[in-house]
């Protein structure tokens, strides 16, 4: 794999920020996207765009030839055992939501319990809240090891017999770790609890395989790998899908609808109300596909191994502290950081003077923030198309931040 060759595709590294090349090391919050994707979107646009599922005409075949196969391109991306088990969403946050509204809510109550770290994004953490506000079920928040890291002997003592659910991030969007979450979901398997992945960080960059996991739903979002903003997925088991109820009722998911009463398509159309996202699952489909013609295996090391570089020549440089697993240890391709005595905000601010885009703040984990005794955060992030020249360049901006607000550091 080489990266250099692969920024080629993606027409935004063409961009001068503040009068330097760009260095984009924010693709946890949002990746690029390739020329391939770019153009299938408008080929799509320009060639096909009609509705789905409900015209006759050419184009409106077209359109659902190329909606229904990015469907089976998806599932095929995370070895679903049927296309039918994809269902085209938002994003992580909505697909985690739909689990929520549509399983959760509706089974169960008092006495329920849910088990999660508490590190995880807000969009895996708040639907929780509002499951256990509305049924009366309890959450039950795992221990977090120092490095963000949780113990699968932590995952045995808390589930139990009343656990319905659990869920985690496959890989910390804050800390980079990457959770057990085969070894998790034999646990709550073992107790009858249902398991739920968070795959926003890992699908994107690193071979995901749901029946090998065995996870009852996966979520991601189509923005953070190489495709357009607007598009995830939500993959379930069959029969958790087809028990589980829609969350938007309206056009497109309904069989026979009467005054009173109506019935619902199957699993998955039954949850994808309304016109569905179909330029975004088209250019979802584009990126599963330009993904996969690079490798998985080869991008997660790729990644993995700048994040390795990056800890330790931070490390190296006085008065960063990095937060997370080790350099060296399994992880996803990102880095958290502060330097001592200054805003995250302030470093991610000299930074982009310098073009290097670096995301600071809570990272939607305020609950992290606080076990981490800190407010904030800087994160650097990186992908397919990062380089080890990136990682200088980060080193070199933080120096002059450093130099910048010298006074500051102790
Ligand atoms: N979960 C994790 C671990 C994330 O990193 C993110 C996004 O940063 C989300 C969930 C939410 O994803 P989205 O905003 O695409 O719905």
């Amino acid at each position: 794999m080489n990266p250099v060759e692969i920024r080629k595709d993606f027409p935004i590294f063409a961009e001068q920020i503040n009068g330097h090349p760009l260095v984009y090391l924010d693709s946890a919050a949002t990746s690029q996207k390739p020329r391939q994707v770019l153009e299938v979107l408008k080929q799509y646009y320009e060639h096909e765009n009609s509705n789905v599922h409900r015209g006759v005409h050419t184009l409106g075949t077209r359109a659902t030839e190329s909606y229904e196969g990015a469907r089976e391109k998806v599932a095929r991306f995370i070895n679903a055992p049927s296309a039918n088990q994809v269902v085209f969403t938002r994003g992580t946050t909505e697909s985690l939501n739909m689990i929520a509204y549509g399983y959760a809510r509706q089974r169960f109550q008092p006495g329920d319990e849910i088990v999660l770290p508490p590190s995880e994004h807000h969009s895996n953490l708040i639907p929780w809240q509002q499951v256990a506000r509305a049924t009366g079920a309890t959450i039950k928040y795992l221990p977090l090891q120092s490095d963000g890291t949780i113990r699968l002997e932590d995952v045995e003592a808390a589930v139990t017999a009343n656990t319905k659910l659990v869920t985690i991030a496959h890989v910390s969007n804050v800390l980079g770790a990457i959770n057990p979450v085969k070894e998790i979901a034999e646990i709550a398997h073992r107790h009858g609890a249902i398991m739920v992945v968070d795959g926003a960080q890992s699908v994107p960059h690193m071979p995901v395989d749901v029946q090998e996991m065995d996870c009852d739903f996966l979520a991601f979002s189509g923005h953070k790998m190489c495709g357009p903003t607007g598009v995830g997925v939500l993959y379930g088991k069959k029969e958790l899908l087809d028990e589980m109820e829609p969350t938007y009722f309206g056009g497109e998911m309904i069989d026979v609808v009467e005054l009173y009463e109506s019935t619902w398509k199957e699993t998955p159309w039954k949850f994808e109300g309304g016109t569905p996202i179909i330029a975004g699952a088209v250019g979802l489909g584009a990126a599963v596909d330009y993904l996969t013609a690079i490798g998985l295996e080869e991008i997660a090391e790729h990644d993995a191994h700048l994040a390795s570089l990056a800890i330790e020549r931070l490390q190296s440089l006085n008065g960063i502290d990095v937060y997370g697993p080790e350099a060296g240890v399994h992880r996803g391709g990102l880095v958290t950081f502060n330097l001592r005595g200054v805003h995250p905000h302030d470093v991610a601010t000299v930074l982009d003077t310098q073009g290097v885009a670096v995301r600071a703040g809570h990272h939607c984990a305020q609950p992290l923030m606080r076990i981490l005794n800190v407010g904030s955060t800087a994160r650097a992030s990186f992908y397919l198309y990062n380089t080890e020249e990136d990682i200088d360049r980060l080193v070199e901006a933080l120096q002059q931040a450093k130099e910048f607000f010298g006074h500051a550091i102790g």
